[in-house]
């Protein structure tokens, strides 16, 4: 592809309408730049969607959380919007324990060890130069049956296994309470976007570095931005779905060794109602065992969905990929059946259809969400930096702190936006 010249057909392109993408299209836009979003899907949200026809109630296909409360950058919106967002209760229980405060106990020291642990790294590496870290298998030591359950509960929503996760990157994380929104995370999302240019069903496949510009591949055709701000996740750039002239540099790829895809899903569960006998959103766990290699063939189980009557099953790590490997059937049957040895055979009864999700077969996501191996935890910034100049890089990925999430995705595509603005504004408008 050659430079044609210097007018630029926009001032900015967004590549990808997930949360990063969303939030960065309606920054450029409030700034008065002429901006696009191409959307490789028919649908905009990413990994943040609402359906309501598989079930004919919200089910969150990806996110559901609103993590880190105290700082989630969705949640102001939402509320701006009209939608009803409300704290998730704290009525987690634990079948097999009377009192499942002993599992929660354990959850908040091991959260408290961990914090402590990733700290002492942290000054090692001071002290010595050397990179310091450790995996999250290394909290893991039997203190007795309930131990793993606990390491287990704390760690599930990381998408990876325990010792490929990093504990420095782990610590990171805001902490904090959750939220929850009634009319599901990707409706609220999508809310957010109203009134944005996007062009659904568009994949980029090629950017090109011009000199104060950027030219863009897709599949209907080329054009030319002063900028670009590409959100595709890791797992999408790793595998080179979107080709880059010049090629992105040896550090990205090598920071793509180490943030990496993750798994997590969600075989949801629609019974008749009482089915289930537990108060709406009750994060129902059991008890996990590892196997030799610390990963546990189970999960858990978010019930009765904000007072519906869909109860997920969520797998994380090397247990849901072979699950996703093995077809949504046997995500759905492992899930039934931990319940019926829960409940009893009757829920079977009671049980009308499932739904699995397989989020590292979608082409334009592949994974879950970005983990750290251990060693990685600094390797966030590298994929937040620009390429070539006028190719940026915002998503879950980059953030540090709310990485993983959608709150974190959002923040990191106004970050981007502001980068762009910033760099259009020094060098003027063509
Ligand atoms: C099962 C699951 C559960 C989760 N639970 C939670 C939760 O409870 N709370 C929470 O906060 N987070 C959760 N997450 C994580 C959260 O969904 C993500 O961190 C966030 O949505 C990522 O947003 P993003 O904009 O970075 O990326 P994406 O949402 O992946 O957006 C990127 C977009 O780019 C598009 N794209 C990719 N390649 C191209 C291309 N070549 N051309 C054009 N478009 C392209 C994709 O189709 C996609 O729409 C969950 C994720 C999953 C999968």
């Amino acid at each position: 592809m050659a430079n044609t010249g210097l007018v630029f057909d926009y001032d900015a392109v967004v590549v990808g309408a997930g949360a990063a993408g969303i939030a960065a299209t309606g920054a450029l836009q409030s700034a008065g730049l002429k901006v696009v979003c191409f959307e490789a899907a028919d649908r905009i949200g990413g990994r943040a969607h609402t359906d309501t026809a598989i079930f004919g109630v919200p089910f969150d296909v990806g996110a559901h959380w609103l993590h880190n409360e105290h700082v989630n950058a969705l949640k102001a919106p939402g509320l701006a919007l009209g939608l009803d967002l409300y704290p998730a209760p704290e009525n987690g229980v634990t079948y097999g324990l009377d009192d499942s405060s002993i599992l929660w106990d354990e959850v908040d020291s091991l959260y408290n060890a961990g914090k402590q642990a990733a700290q002492e790294d942290a000054e090692t590496e001071t002290a010595t130069g050397r990179p310091t870290d450790r995996s999250l298998a290394d909290l893991f030591v039997t203190k007795g049956q309930w131990s793993f359950t606990a390491v287990m509960t704390f760690a599930l929503s990381i998408g990876r296994d325990l010792p490929s996760t990093s504990l420095r990157d782990m610590s990171a994380w805001a902490g904090g309470n959750d939220w929850f929104c009634r009319e599901g995370f990707g409706h609220l999302v999508a809310r957010t976007a109203e009134g944005l240019p996007f062009k659904l069903c568009t994949p980029v496949t090629d950017i090109e570095a011009l000199p104060n510009g950027v030219r863009i591949k897709t599949s209907s055709g080329e054009i030319t931005a002063r900028a670009v701000i590409v959100t595709a996740s890791v797992g999408v750039l790793a595998e080179d779905v979107i080709r880059f002239h010049p090629p992105l540099e040896a550090d990205r790829r090598a920071a793509f060794e180490l943030i990496t895809m993750g798994d997590y899903n969600h075989a949801a569960l629609l019974f008749r109602p009482g089915a289930v006998p537990l108060q709406p959103d009750t994060w129902l766990t059991y008890q996990l065992q590892p196997d030799d290699t610390c990963v546990a063939r189970g999960g858990g189980f978010l019930c009765n969905i904000a007072g519906t009557n869909l109860t997920s099953f969520e797998t994380s790590g090397s247990f849901s990929c072979a699950l996703q490997a093995a077809g949504p059937k046997a995500a759905i049957d492992h899930g039934l059946e931990t319940l019926v040895g829960i409940f009893g055979s009757a829920i079977k009864r009671d049980f009308i259809k499932g739904h699995a999700t397989a989020w590292r077969h979608e082409p334009y996501v592949r994974g879950s969400y970005a983990g750290s191996m251990p060693g990685g935890h600094s390797q966030r910034k590298v994929l937040g930096r620009a390429h070539a100049e006028r190719v940026h890089f915002a998503g879950e990925a980059s953030h540090v702190g709310q990485q993983c999430t959608v709150s974190g995705a959002h923040l990191e595509g106004l970050r981007a936006a502001k980068d762009v603005i910033a760099q259009l504004g020094q060098t003027g408008r063509p």
